[in-house]
């Protein structure tokens, strides 16, 4: 009798079926190397895998579960609104008051759309501004990641950063030619492009803060000479918040700076649809007012405004709104981030570890990047050795030295100060990479 053939593995089956076994380019593990984990359930900040490893996760589905996996208020909303229908097509009450929630926590909104993705969201922004300005070109930043429609696959952070070439094949050059790059934090960047192609700009488009490659902070004042450059050539300025909106504060990095600094449009997603799929776009009405079925910007959606998706965003913001937990989420993420430092320096290793409110991100380098450009300085072996020996420990980061790290309300002192051992073997393993 010959040797029984084991059952194929799910990582042979996916790779029979779908491009890389993955439905995201991320999930292939292929910015650390190594054999992908398939998820099997989750619950709080542990996820657990089909081999059935218990792992405190850091990648959190890459930013919607700022409540931790299966939060109860999130999974009774969504299966109360599924048992009252998952697609009606039709407007329903919970879709404005998504929209006045929004409205009401982001102070340059006035009105909202909802869409499926923040891609759609971005695109849309995007496809907006050019037709409320009836200009052709846009600008963007480097590493800022913003979905993945076509014109905005420009150095575009994260899933592409680690690829050989920045921008996706399959765009015709025609697509992108009114796409322009800055470097992020190079006002000269901007104030060169505004003098030469001003006249033709739609919009200036950026996150914020830049969470696609790694976490990138603005410069104090980037942001407002961005947007005062905008209002001087005449583009609108368009904050891609799908990742900190409701991370930072209940609501958008225009509260957080307190700089009164109004972009003209905001795009949204991730923490706003509580874990399912979803994306929006807010901004002035004289704006918002040029979209379909008001004006001439065609936009639509079969399944936007979903029910099941707003009826989990809601409870997710419901709950955020009445619990308020982002000073103790910032005050636990930097506490963890110092733990964290101090077990590098045990180690002997140099790293930055930029931090805010409840994102964190690591970079085996000498100085805290400003850009894209610097984090191409990051030593990436190093955060594989990392990324493996925690793996190995039951901590799940992101897998890519260009993604960030997120805590979410699950994640206590008791569970976060249970992972420092792993921490310290991780950097001591990340150490030994030269
Ligand atoms: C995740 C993300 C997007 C894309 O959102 P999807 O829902 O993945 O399409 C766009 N912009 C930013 C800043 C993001 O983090």
């Amino acid at each position: 009798m010959g040797a029984v053939n084991p059952p194929p593995s799910l990582r042979a089956r996916a790779e029979a079926v779908m491009p890389g076994g993955v439905n995201s380019p991320v999930r292939a593990f292929r910015g650390v190397g190594g054999e992908p984990i398939h998820a099997r359930r989750a619950e709080g900040a542990i996820l657990e895998t089909a081999d059935g490893r218990r792992l405190v996760d850091f990648c959190m589905s890459f930013g919607p579960l700022i409540l931790g996996h299966a939060h109860p208020d999130v999974t009774r909303a969504i299966a109360e609104a599924a048992a009252r229908g998952t697609s009606y097509a039709v407007t329903t009450e919970a879709e404005i008051e998504m929209a006045e929630t929004i409205r009401g926590a982001i102070p340059s909104v006035e009105k909202v759309r909802l869409v499926s993705s923040g891609t759609e969201a971005c695109m849309t922004a995007v496809r907006l501004a050019r037709g409320a300005t009836g200009r052709n070109r846009i600008l963007k930043f480097s590493g800022c990641y913003h979905g993945h429609a076509d014109g905005l696959l420009v150095r575009a952070g994260s899933g592409v950063a680690g690829l050989a070439a920045a921008t996706s094949a399959g765009i015709p050059a025609s697509y992108v030619e009114h796409t322009l790059v800055a470097r992020y934090n190079h006002l000269d960047d901007v104030e060169r492009i505004v003098a030469e192609f001003g006249s033709d700009l739609a919009a200036i488009i950026l996150e914020p803060v830049a969470a696609n490659v790694g976490l990138l902070q603005p410069y104090k004042g980037f942001l407002r000479e961005v947007r005062d450059l905008a209002a001087r050539c005449g583009a609108l300025l368009i904050f891609d918040e799908v990742i900190t909106g409701f991370r930072l504060t209940f609501g958008s990095y225009q509260s957080v700076c307190r700089c009164g600094l109004r972009p003209d449009l905001v795009c949204l997603g991730k923490i706003i649809g509580g874990g399912l799929p979803v994306g929006a776009l807010g901004g002035r009405a004289d704006i918002m007012d040029r979209l379909a079925p008001l004006g001439p910007v065609y936009q639509a959606g079969t399944l936007s405004g979903n029910p099941v998706s707003v009826a989990a965003g809601l409870a997710a913001l419901r709950r955020l709104k009445s619990d308020m937990p982002y000073d103790s989420l910032a005050q636990r993420t930097g506490a963890y981030v110092a733990g964290l430092a101090e077990a590098a320096r045990k180690a002997g290793v140099t790293v930055q570890i930029p931090t805010i409110g409840s994102i964190f991100s690591l970079f085996f380098m000498d100085r805290v990047p400003a850009s894209f450009e610097d984090i191409q300085q990051t030593n990436a072996e190093r955060y594989k050795a990392l990324f493996h020996s925690l793996l190995a420990d039951g901590v799940y980061l992101p897998p890519s030295p260009f993604e960030v790290g997120f805590l979410s309300t699950a994640h206590d002192e008791a569970l976060l100060e249970g992972t420092l051992p792993a921490w310290e073997r991780a950097f001591a393993a990340a150490a030994r990479v030269g």
